[in-house]
């Protein structure tokens, strides 16, 4: 297919120069497709937020912003780019929360679908097997507080919930949750898709069953998900938020390992690197109580890299006692140094949208609109004390610009049908850099000292043939894209020609480029 033949030099090309850009897209939308019947809107004025990003390092302005009303006006958008074939070089980015790294909610110079505007009401199935219908552009904090009031929620999340589920959908959706449930791809049951050819189709594991797999972590290169059926379960109504710290990485590792191995175990866990921290447990203390503050007082962060297990339990108030003793029992079982052990208590609601409460004080500083480096990295467990020894030993050296997250989950609970990749072993680690740079610091804290200490990490990976894989994957060349998918690339090739055969969709992905 005219995917498959394309001219690998020609296409990295022109993304490179196009990267960083200036705003300096112009209009290329045919009259013709200006003329369609929506009963939304397109518009190619006050465009340029389409051309940012969390990341805010791409910028690509498009030539218009299509806002739906309907999922029609998605699909005959889409046929109508379609049917004028290789006459027009554009394409179509659905653009989420925005929440992309490296533009890839971005279309340079062609349609971003602003999936916010495409509202569609919440439908809830209580009963055995409960779940809810959501629109593709629905942020996840919404659907939290929606479906609480039905005392219900959804199993697996992300940490930060203000992302759409098109968004999380099109990469895997992970967690402290993912260990139990799998990533919130293995929680979907039905998916409604419009396609690169403009057909909206239904599709789930016994309907369209090759479309479903392949749209789930499909990096928005097969359809458009409008709709989606999300697996709940009965939502509690409070959390045991827990940390504890570790000063050996084997220790630390070995407590994770051994949580994740058992059904009697916590609900959530997730673990921090943490070097060179000053008065670290002091700043627990705005939401963490010690359980022996005159031991904590005494524990000094200064200098040291720390390992820290973070975890959570859930609980109705009625089942205090026995969720303390049953907490009681868990922690007798680790290796963490004792006088670190805080906790907290919090509702459900505020437990999972925690990170939204750092946000808001990042806002205040203006620290929360600046670039964001962010690395993440999937590293299969025979290979995680390499990368431990080499990247937090050697290449780390304090952990101020941002959290640095490391936790294992289970692979079993992946469904390997769909087309996230992950490392080929039963337990792999979800390992992320999340850096802020400082605007216009030229110092360890600037974005060029955080990029190259991230390609050095990458670099390192790669020369030790770790077997690691990124998320949310960022590559700027073909061969490097089938290097990450491996053997799943011909299959996801092949879905590409069949669903998406112009190469329309998702542009700044940066996969494939539009057939001319
Ligand atoms: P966008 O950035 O808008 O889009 C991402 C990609 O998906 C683009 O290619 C876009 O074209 C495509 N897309 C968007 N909507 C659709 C749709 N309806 N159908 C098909 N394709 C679509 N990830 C985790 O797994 N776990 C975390 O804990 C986590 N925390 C995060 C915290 C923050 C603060 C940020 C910025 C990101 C985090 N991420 C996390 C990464 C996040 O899941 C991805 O970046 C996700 O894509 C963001 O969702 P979005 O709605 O903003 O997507």
């Amino acid at each position: 297919t005219c995917i498959m033949n394309r001219n690998n030099l020609c296409y990295n090309h022109r993304f490179v120069t196009s990267t960083i850009s200036s705003h300096s897209g112009s209009p290329n939308i045919p009259a013709s497709l200006e003329k369609l019947r929506l009963d939304g809107y397109l518009s190619s004025k006050n465009i340029a937020h389409a051309s940012n990003d969390f990341g805010n390092i791409y910028h690509h302005l498009p030539s218009a912003v299509l806002y739906p009303k309907s999922v029609s006006d998605i699909s005959s958008t889409i046929k109508h780019i379609f049917d004028m074939g290789s006459t027009s070089d554009l394409t179509v980015a659905a653009r989420g929360h925005a929440h992309s790294l490296q533009g890839q909610a971005q279309a340079h110079q062609g349609v971003v679908i602003n999936m916010e505007s495409l509202k569609q009401e919440m439908y809830f199935h209580k009963g055995e097997f409960p779940y809810v219908d959501v629109s593709g552009g629905e942020l996840w904090i919404n659907i939290l507080h929606e479906s609480l009031k039905h005392g219900l929620a959804p199993k697996s999340w992300t940490d930060y919930l203000h992302l759409t589920v098109g968004g999380t959908l099109s990469n895997a959706g992970v967690s402290g949750q993912a260990f139990r449930h799998g990533p919130q791809i293995s929680n979907v049951y039905r998916l409604e898709v419009v396609t690169g050819r403009g057909e909206l189709i239904t599709c789930s594991e016994s309907q369209n069953a090759d479309l479903f797999y392949g749209v789930l972590g499909g990096l928005g290169q097969f359809g458009i998900i409008t709709r989606a059926r999300i697996s709940l379960e009965p939502a509690p109504l409070m959390v045991k938020w827990i940390r504890v710290l570790y000063s050996d990485f084997s220790t630390f590792t070995e407590d994770q390992e051994h949580l994740i191995s058992s059904e009697d175990t916590f609900d959530y866990l997730e673990g921090l690197v943490i070097k060179n921290r000053t008065g670290l447990l002091n700043n627990w203390r705005s939401s963490f109580n010690p359980k022996d503050p005159v031991q904590a007082s005494q524990f000094n962060s200064d200098g040291k890299t720390l390992f820290c297990l973070e975890i959570g339990k859930y609980f109705n108030p009625e089942e205090t006692a026995k969720v303390n003793q049953k907490i009681d029992r868990l922690l007798s079982d680790l290796s963490y140094i004792q006088s670190t052990l805080f906790l907290s208590e919090v509702s459900y609601a505020e437990f999972l949208d925690r990170v939204h409460t750092s946000e808001l004080k990042l806002r205040e500083k203006g620290l929360w609109d600046v670039h964001h480096p962010w690395l993440n990295l999937q590293i299969p467990k025979s290979r995680i004390h390499e990368f431990a020894e080499v990247v937090f030993g050697k290449i780390i050296t304090d952990s101020s610009t941002g959290p640095i997250l490391i936790y294992p989950v289970n692979a079993s609970k992946w469904n390997n049908k769909t087309s996230m990749v992950t490392p080929h072993e039963e337990i792999f680690y979800l390992v992320a850099f999340l850096s802020s740079a400082i605007p216009y610091s030229t110092g360890k804290d600037g974005l060029a000292h955080i990029l190259n200490q991230n390609k050095r990490i990458i670099d390192f990976c790669e020369t030790a043939l770790l077997g690691m894989k990124q998320y949310v994957p960022h590559y700027t060349t073909q061969e490097a894209w089938q290097t990450h998918f491996g053997a799943q690339w011909d299959v996801f090739v092949r879905r590409k020609s069949q669903y998406d055969p112009l190469a329309i969709l998702a542009p700044g992905q940066r996969i494939f480029q539009k057939a001319r």
